[in-house]
């Protein structure tokens, strides 16, 4: 029986819907949520997300501030934005859009993001919480991952999961999550041995690796949950998985397209994020 398709576009817009409910009944007691968006250069690809980012906050009712600083600007000038964005009382959530020009250390610029306001989960404090069992600001495709598989009805208790991909971003917050959640989690990286063996084993198996179909259809054990984080531009210009999905989805139980699967995700849980730093400043 081929697999079901978990529909992350859908259970997006459920989500976001849901947003806009809480932010029209915060308005209500004169409060709104904001966020600041940096985008740095012109990178067009940044410049799309960016706006997909602005828009999705305007559609739920959440204040967004675009600020569009040169390619030219200095490492202290935008840590000095950034410090006076963690001072505005109106904004809750700053997000700066990656990849900044190769002369700033994104590191130090996610350092200087105030914690509370931290709405991609990348701050060490938050990334800290996760790993000590008391998450915060969750980073946002990650938290999408576990929707989906909740969503599913998938239980992940006692039962293996498999991380292809091993980014701060994505791979180490999702195998944390899973932890948490008590599924037995193996993480693989492009230096593991017998992954084809190792991925077969998983009941949920997430590819996060950036490379198109990696994950081949005997590679997935039968019945299991297939979450394709891969997004990855092939040379006719289409938008590729890191999964080969019509012969996964002959073997898998549930398994994510793309696009339309995890993508309209992490955009979703961004506004999540936006309403739990709102929260938590009020609190
Ligand atoms: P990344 O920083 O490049 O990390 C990729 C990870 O995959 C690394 O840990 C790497 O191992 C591992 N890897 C690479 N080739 C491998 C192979 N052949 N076998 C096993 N592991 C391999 O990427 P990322 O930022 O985590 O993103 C991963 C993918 O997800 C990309 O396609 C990205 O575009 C996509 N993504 C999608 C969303 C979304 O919203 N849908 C959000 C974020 C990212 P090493 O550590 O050993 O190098």
């Amino acid at each position: 029986m081929p697999a079901h398709i978990l529909d992350g576009k859908s259970l997006a817009a459920e989500l976001r819907a849901g947003v806009k409910r809480r932010v029209a009944s915060l308005a209500q007691r004169g409060m709104r949520p904001g966020v600041a968006v940096l985008l740095v250069g012109d990178n067009p690809a940044s410049r799309i997300y960016v706006r997909n980012k602005t828009r999705a906050c305007e559609e739920t009712g959440i204040y967004s501030r675009h600020l569009d600083l040169p390619a030219t600007i200095g490492e202290a000038a935008l840590i000095a934005e950034i410090e006076k964005l963690n001072a505005d009382r109106a904004i809750h959530g700053i997000l700066v859009q990656l990849p900044l020009p190769a002369h700033i250390d994104p590191a130090r610029v996610q350092a200087a993001v105030s914690p509370a306001k931290d709405v991609d989960g990348f701050h060490v404090e938050n990334l800290g919480a996760l790993v000590a069992g008391r998450p915060r600001l969750v980073p946002c495709t990650p938290a999408g991952v576990i929707r989906l598989i909740d969503r599913a009805g998938v239980a992940l208790a006692g039962r293996h999961a498999v991380v292809i991909g091993r980014s701060n971003i994505v791979g180490k917050p999702l195998a944390l999550l899973l932890l948490q959640r008590d599924a037995t989690v193996t993480i693989c990286h492009s230096k593991s041995q017998d992954l084809e063996n190792i991925a077969r084993s998983a009941d949920i198996l997430v590819a996060a690796a950036g490379r198109a179909k990696l994950v081949t259809g005997s590679m997935v054990k039968p019945g299991a949950c297939v979450i394709d984080v891969g997004m990855n531009r092939l040379a006719d210009g289409s938008l590729a998985g890191d999964v080969d999905f019509a012969p996964a989805a002959k073997v898998a139980g549930w398994i994510t397209p793309v696009p339309g699967g995890v993508g309209p995700m992490t955009i979703a849980m961004l506004l999540e994020n936006c309403l739990t730093a709102h929260a938590q400043s009020t609190a």
